[in-house]
């Protein structure tokens, strides 16, 4: 049992920690820290968090902290941590990269702390903000955990615990792979929805051509609504990883492009067979 968990950042991801942990009976007090006092209002009006606070101070007693702020912010909200960082609680973390936020939590403190355990719940939603947070979102997703080598072996099961009892399934993973990984199945899928919404919303005759899309382009660009801010936060991070892979998808986009000019049908079809056959063992992987 917690007895004080503190969540910084009560958005959608931190709120939906502190609704799943609170649902589960996990803790015997949450309290919320946020930049913005209209949110903080919010989390406390819909349940989320029992008292909130601007200031990173409040984590101070506390031992339990989820840093659940957007990874450009993650070595601030380190370095306001520092004067209150206690060695008996557990720091984690949330943010969509890995090896970024390892590296400003350790610029921040001028070590990285032992009992901080890089984390990245794969669960989420193109919305954002407290009202979005739902006690459900873990149940069943995957939570990735980066331990560094001086992360404490003890930390990192407190975190897997705390994880396991939202329902999620915990693993491991070395920080770089993480950030390779994650270029490939989410960062560069939210550039090309981002970039394609870009391309069509700036004609002219955008209004029109929204009109007739089909369900494929709703499926396609449901994640272009994620939040910018986020996005950037992400794309900055994980720049290297991402440049790559919108190299070798240029390639490929290259080589399409010179089937069409060919009108070559047989590389078409095969070019198209290939990759619904891959989609489809992807999705048999996905399943297990
Ligand atoms: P969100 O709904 O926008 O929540 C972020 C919260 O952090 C907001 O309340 C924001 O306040 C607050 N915040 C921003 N900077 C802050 C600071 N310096 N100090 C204190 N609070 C601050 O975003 P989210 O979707 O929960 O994302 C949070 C983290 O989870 C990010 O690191 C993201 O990479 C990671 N993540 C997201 C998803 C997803 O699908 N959304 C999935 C997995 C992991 P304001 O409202 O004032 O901006």
């Amino acid at each position: 049992m917690i007895d004080r968990l503190c969540v910084i950042g009560v958005g959608l991801i931190g709120g939906s920690v502190a609704r799943a942990a609170r649902e589960r009976g996990l803790c015997r007090e949450i309290v919320g820290v946020d930049r913005d006092a209209r949110n903080l209002a919010e989390a406390t009006t819909l349940g989320v968090i029992d008292r909130g606070s601007a200031a990173v101070s409040a984590a101070e007693d506390a031992d339990f902290v989820v840093i659940a702020v957007p990874v450009g912010a993650v070595g601030r909200v380190c370095g306001e941590l520092a004067p209150f960082w206690s060695d008996t609680a557990v720091y984690t973390d949330v943010g969509s990269t890995k090896l970024s936020v390892i590296d400003a939590c350790r610029a921040a403190l001028g070590t990285l702390p032992p009992n901080f355990v890089p984390a990245h719940p794969i669960a989420g939603a193109e919305r954002s903000g407290v009202g979005a947070a739902n006690a459900e979102l873990y149940a069943g997703k995957r939570v990735i955990l980066t331990p560094d080598p001086a992360t404490s072996t003890l930390a990192c099961e407190r975190v897997t615990a705390f994880w396991t009892a939202l329902g999620a399934r915990v693993s491991a993973m070395d920080p770089a792979h993480h950030d390779e990984v994650l270029a490939a199945t989410s960062h560069l899928p939210h550039v090309l929805a981002f970039t394609l919404v870009h391309l069509l919303g700036r004609k002219d005759e955008q209004a029109e051509i929204f009109q007739y899309a089909a369900g494929g382009f709703r499926d396609f660009t449901r994640i272009a609504a994620s939040d910018p801010e986020m996005w950037l936060d992400i794309c900055l991070a994980n720049a290297t990883q991402i440049l790559t892979l919108l190299q070798a998808f240029g390639a490929e986009l290259n080589d399409f492009a010179d089937c069409l000019e060919q009108r070559d049908a047989t590389r078409l079809f095969e070019f198209l067979s290939t990759a619904r056959e891959a989609r489809q063992r992807s999705l048999e992987r996905m399943d297990n």
